[in-house]
């Protein structure tokens, strides 16, 4: 496979990039879906990154990963966004102690054979607020009966297995693989979203779905998602593509800024920032950390913001025509402002745009 990235530096990642960036446009067609670029990161094996040499991947570091990221998004940021969630179910299956499900689901993932996605964002940051679970488990003797939904499911209508979290009535909660072709499984429509709506987002229902122990991953236990069965620590990466965004955005601006010197300024002084941003995801990724993971998120949804915005000043009236990439990374880098954003981020998201000291 003459293709394959094998690292951050590798030349093929920069014609990788450029593939993303040329077919991007085409995801604001109605009903698109990236299989081309999925293909592609396939082809590039780009999904082995994410995977132990044990399991079939490469094994790149977590700083390696960040800058795979950080460039990956700065071309497209849905496709990468998909991929993100992809490694969440791989990663999370990898890490487990099932090791028939390992065996059974890994190597067809890791060469992108088949399409992974997470439905988990009811147990961290959605429906948090409401008495009744929305998606439950009951243990039975092989193993649970799933009812309910899953409110967020990237890729679902595309995916072979989900990797869902449920809560037992007494509120220990599991992570299982749920297999599309489960009897009782179904995925509304998808919604039409602000941007990415070509990630095809939607829920997903589990009508009393029978699951047998070979599909469980993590649990029964209380806060599943705190032991951190294959994730990583820190959850950076929501920052890398909030910032491989603003990347591809600052580009833009550089690009400009040569025809017409008024765009310098403000041009040089969002690069800084950038530049700075990257430097401490990178710290962060290597384990030598040097502000808060929330701190980190806070600002990289904030630079994300006012980059693709000055990207739409920049551009004017011509920006604001659908088609333009300006308009789109505006509408993306909304995306950050709700995309796995915990409280604490929300909080000093809505202070910046408030005008007060958080
Ligand atoms: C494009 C997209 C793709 C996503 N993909 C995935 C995915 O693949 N997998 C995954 O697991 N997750 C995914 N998510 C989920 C995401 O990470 C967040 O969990 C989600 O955006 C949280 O939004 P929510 O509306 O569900 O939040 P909620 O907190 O459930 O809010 C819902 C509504 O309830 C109301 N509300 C909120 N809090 C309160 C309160 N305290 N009291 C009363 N009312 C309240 C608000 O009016 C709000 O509009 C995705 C989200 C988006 C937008």
């Amino acid at each position: 496979m003459g293709t394959r990235i094998e690292s951050p530096q590798h030349e093929n990642l920069q014609e990788l990039c450029q593939k993303l960036r040329e077919l991007a446009p085409q995801l604001d067609e109605p009903n698109a879906w990236p299989a081309a670029q999925l293909r592609l990161c396939g082809e590039y094996g780009v999904f082995e990154w994410f995977l132990s040499k044990e399991s079939g991947g490469q094994g790149w570091a977590e700083p390696d990963v960040m800058q795979g990221y950080l460039e990956l998004s700065a071309a497209c940021l849905t496709t990468t966004f998909i991929i993100t969630q992809r490694t969440g179910a791989c990663r999370r299956i990898e890490a487990c102690d099932n090791e028939g499900l390992k065996a059974n689901l890994l190597p067809n993932l890791c060469s992108g054979e088949k399409f992974a996605t997470v439905g988990l964002s009811h147990l961290t940051t959605s429906r948090r607020h409401l008495a009744k679970p929305v998606l439950r488990a009951e243990e039975t003797p092989d193993g649970f009966v799933v009812d309910g939904f899953s409110p967020w499911v990237t890729g679902g209508p595309f995916a072979d297995h989900i990797l869902i979290g449920a809560t037992i009535a007494d509120g220990r909660q599991v992570l299982a693989v749920l297999p599309m072709d489960a009897p009782g499984v179904s995925v509304a429509p998808v919604a039409e979203l602000v941007g990415l709506s070509a990630s095809h987002t939607g829920a997903v229902h589990c009508d009393r779905v029978a699951l047998g122990r070979e599909w469980l991953v993590a649990g029964p236990m209380e806060g599943v998602m705190k032991q951190g069965v294959g994730a990583r620590p820190g959850g950076f990466q929501t920052s890398a593509l909030a910032i491989g965004l603003a990347g591809g955005a600052v580009r833009f601006l550089q690009e400009e800024a040569v025809k017409r010197g008024d765009l310098v300024p403000a041009t040089d002084a969002l690069h800084a920032e950038w530049y700075e941003l990257r430097h401490d995801l990178l710290n962060a990724a290597a384990g030598e950390p040097v502000c808060s993971t929330e701190n980190l998120r806070t600002r990289s949804n904030s630079l994300a913001l006012r980059s693709s915005q000055a990207t739409l000043a920049a551009a004017k009236g011509t920006g604001y025509v659908v088609g333009h990439p300006a308009g789109r990374w505006c509408r993306e880098a909304l995306f950050f402002l709700v995309w796995s954003c915990p409280q604490p981020v929300m909080a000093a998201n809505l202070c910046e745009l408030a005008g007060i000291a958080d």
